[in-house]
């Protein structure tokens, strides 16, 4: 009797033991779960949440850009210079040019929110060539891993016809600056401005198998030399798909007298300086060879204050004297 109760003692003992293992395996069981979902589902949250916040960064980048483009259009047409009619802005010393900016349009709270904390832009342009000094520019480009836009008119000596094409193949931006760069001829009448126009990009077309998509007028749009409307011009262009620039930056190479190098450069960061992008005017032209002496000094002096130096592309902010008003067909009707 004794030893049966015993027997059965020990029974309930182990079947107790059983159960209390099972309840720890199922307390385990369910703090493993736990632990999983504690991990797994924030992370999966957080690998959510971090692609939205990057869509949007993307959508408040296009945004800013947008708007970015439209102020800097706004800056760079700058009253100060509208103001001044018949300066003849190509031959503007870089002293000048600094005196007609106004600081004040420059102040940062214009810029949109985002655009102070990126990389300030620079886009190094050079009018006026191929030249004898076209292959040393690229090569200095080249040297520096620099992309540049290059402003060429047609040049009929042979001689001169690869470096259209190097200037594409090299990844710079070949753009149009008029077949003749002769005031007189380009801005005689509206229609000897599109025959230029027109002469000018199937010339390069033959040359290079593209056609250009940017313009910079002889003069830049708020010359003083031209007998048509500017606003005209910038028309036909605009049906055309071709994009102009204007400068907010230049070295002051046009003047009779050639500058120095350090006098190049710092004219040039006096104004590069106060903008968010610059599109710098310089001459790829024989008689000044002191610019391409300065640009590896440039180059340098703009790397080293952190700027993002690029070639014209569709992204590029508009920087205008003159900006394109959609409205000016009706205005002058
Ligand atoms: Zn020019």
């Amino acid at each position: 009797m004794k030893q049966g109760y015993t027997e059965n003692n020990n029974k309930m003992q182990i079947s107790e033991a059983q159960a209390r293992r099972k309840r720890i395996d199922r307390y385990k069981a369910w703090i493993v779960r736990l632990f999983l979902a504690a991990t797994i589902i924030p992370s999966i949250v957080s690998v959510f949440l971090i692609c939205q916040v990057n869509r949007l960064e993307q959508e408040v980048l296009a945004i800013s850009g947008a708007e970015g483009n439209d102020l800097t259009t706004l800056v760079s047409s700058g009253e100060a210079l509208m103001s001044n009619p018949n300066v003849d802005m190509e031959a503007l010393t870089g002293e000048e040019w600094n005196t007609l900016i106004e600081p004040d349009g420059l102040e940062p709270s214009a810029f949109p929110v985002g655009a102070e904390s990126e990389k300030k832009r620079v886009y190094l342009t050079f009018d006026d060539g191929p030249s004898i000094y076209t292959g040393q520019i690229l090569d200095i480009l080249a040297a520096n891993d620099v992309k540049a836009t290059f402003f060429v008119i047609a040049r009929e000596d042979e001689s001169y016809w690869p470096y259209y094409t190097r200037i594409i193949e090299e990844g710079h931006t070949l753009g149009m600056h008029s077949y003749t760069h002769d005031y007189n001829e380009v801005y005689a009448s509206l229609e000897s401005f599109e025959t230029d126009v027109n002469r000018l990009s199937e010339f390069l077309y033959e040359r290079t198998g593209e056609y250009p998509t940017v313009y910079r007028f002889p003069g830049g749009s708020s010359n003083s030399v031209t007998n048509v409307s500017i606003e005209e011009c910038i028309g036909y262009l605009n049906e055309e798909g071709i994009t102009y620039y204007d400068w907010n930056a230049l070295n002051g190479d046009a003047v009779t007298e050639e500058l120095s190098t350090d006098k190049l450069i710092d004219n040039i960061m006096t104004s590069v300086r106060q903008n968010d992008t610059s599109v710098v005017l310089m001459h790829d032209i024989q008689s000044r060879h002191n610019t391409v002496e300065s640009l590896q000094g440039l180059i340098d002096v703009l790397k080293e204050e952190g700027y993002e130096i690029l070639p014209i592309d569709e992204n590029t902010p508009l920087v205008q004297h003159v900006p394109y008003n959609t409205g000016f067909q009706e205005a002058t009707d």
